[in-house]
């Protein structure tokens, strides 16, 4: 009777089918930034199960401080009681967001954690409207997906939460011109867009936050991608030193392994929600703080330091970037590429030569633009490397690796694009 998992996957009914359909490869370890499949083949994660194994998958002390939760057999989930766990990792983290943030609401994943915020918002001003940016991700339950910044994500689930409407990202004339009325509740927005990894300007995010500040608007941060050392420094944020009422953070917060969220805020807004007499409940989940997801994050927190990832792992990014750049020259339709730390976009143009032209317009066709395709299919079948197809057109190539990529995989990465690149480009 003993319990085998691995089997059990084996088994298990779409495994069948992949097979019969002629796909027979399967991942069957994973270790740091390497997935194996059963033949022990390895492959390069430079999804990093978007963006959740900052560490790595499987990192030795994330699965340690795992089996010391539950072999310590640590009451979990006392509701009511006070949860031992959630106020370190809470301390822990209020060591590394800025000084107007002092308090932390917890939650099970980056959506939730934008739910909060857009209720803790409209509770503290008393106002009804959120702004939000073009092209701009923020989840997929209704409240984020009202900020959601691509119409393919909203289409067909409508009607969505009344109040919200977007700017254009880096625009901050449109800004200053949505929130004027002094009746925004709040601007969420990430630091770097995800889905292209869309920089902002430098003035940007410092010019968001006065606008915020001048007109009564809390300054939501989604750092849901961008956390957590991703960029080549703890926050997005640190990058442009500006001080948000609310971050909310995500994915790799718990080394990828528990599901967890959760919101950082300044203590007005902690104070206006929660610390009050005539209600006893506001907003909470049945899961946040779980032992599980605390631990991972104690431990986490733990490895980043420890490990130094976050400085390493800026250099390592900016090498990537510029090796790729220094190939733009060679390759028309190599337009740029860009980011920071270990958040990469490498951007492709509609190619000039005409047998290129006829190769990506079927595959534009057959994949309603997913043109990136003709690099991201060879980089994997050939080069064993994953990475992502994104971006508004899907136009861009994306990479969100672990952080402790080393030179041979940089090597790697580097070769297999150029390869890749001039086999395509021939
Ligand atoms: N915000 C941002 C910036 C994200 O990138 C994501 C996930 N891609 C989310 C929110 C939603 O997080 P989750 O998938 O954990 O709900």
């Amino acid at each position: 009777n003993k319990f085998d998992l691995y089997e059990q996957y084996l088994n298990n009914q779409m495994v069948r089918v992949l097979k019969t359909i002629g796909y027979d490869r399967h991942y069957k370890r994973a270790v740091g930034q390497y997935l194996y499949d059963q033949d022990g083949s390895e492959y390069l994660d430079l999804l990093s199960g978007f963006g959740v194994f900052a560490l790595g998958r499987n990192h030795p002390t994330i699965a340690h401080a795992l089996k010391e939760v539950l072999s310590l057999e640590l009451p979990n989930l006392v509701q009511l009681d006070v949860s031992v766990l959630s106020g370190l990792l809470a301390q822990e983290l209020l060591k590394t967001t800025p000084d107007n943030i002092n308090k932390v609401f917890f939650c099970n994943s980056g959506t939730e954690a934008v739910e909060a915020a857009i209720k803790f918002a409209r509770f503290t001003t008393k106002r009804e409207k959120i702004v939000f940016c073009e092209h701009g991700y923020h989840g997929l339950t209704m409240g984020a997906l009202s900020l959601n910044g691509e119409e393919i994500f909203r289409e067909g689930f409508g009607p969505l939460i009344p109040g919200c409407s977007p700017v254009p990202f880096n625009d901050i004339a449109a800004l200053e011109k949505a929130l004027s009325n002094k009746d925004v509740a709040a601007f969420v927005v990430e630091p770097i867009q995800g889905k292209g990894v869309n920089l902002p300007d430098d003035n940007y995010l410092p010019e968001v936050e006065k606008l915020c500040k001048k007109y009564g608007t809390l300054f939501v941060a989604d750092e849901v991608q961008t956390g957590l050392g991703r960029t080549g420094k703890f926050w997005a944020i640190d990058h442009w030193g500006i001080k948000p009422d609310m971050i909310c953070m995500a994915k790799a917060l718990s080394g990828g392994h528990v599901p967890v969220g959760a919101v950082a805020m300044t203590q007005k807004i902690m104070d206006t929600v929660y610390n009050r007499m005539d209600r006893a409940v506001v907003h909470g989940s049945t899961f946040a703080k779980n032992n599980l997801a605390m631990a991972a994050g104690l431990a986490t927190l733990h490895v980043l330091k420890e490990e130094n990832l976050i400085e390493t792992s800026a250099a390592m990014g900016n090498e990537i970037i510029a090796s790729i750049n220094a190939m733009s020259e060679k390759y028309e339709f190599l337009m740029e590429a860009r980011g920071k730390g270990m958040m990469i976009a490498i951007e492709f143009q509609s190619p000039k030569s005409l047998k290129l032209k006829a190769a990506w317009a079927m595959l534009e066709a057959a994949n309603k633009g997913l043109f990136c395709q003709m690099v991201t299919i060879p980089l994997f079948k050939e080069h064993r490397i994953l990475t992502q197809v994104a971006g508004h057109g899907m136009n861009v190539v994306k990479l969100l690796p672990p952080l402790m990529l080393n030179q041979k995989d940089r090597d790697h990465i580097v070769n297999s694009f150029d390869k890749v690149i001039s086999e395509t480009h021939q």
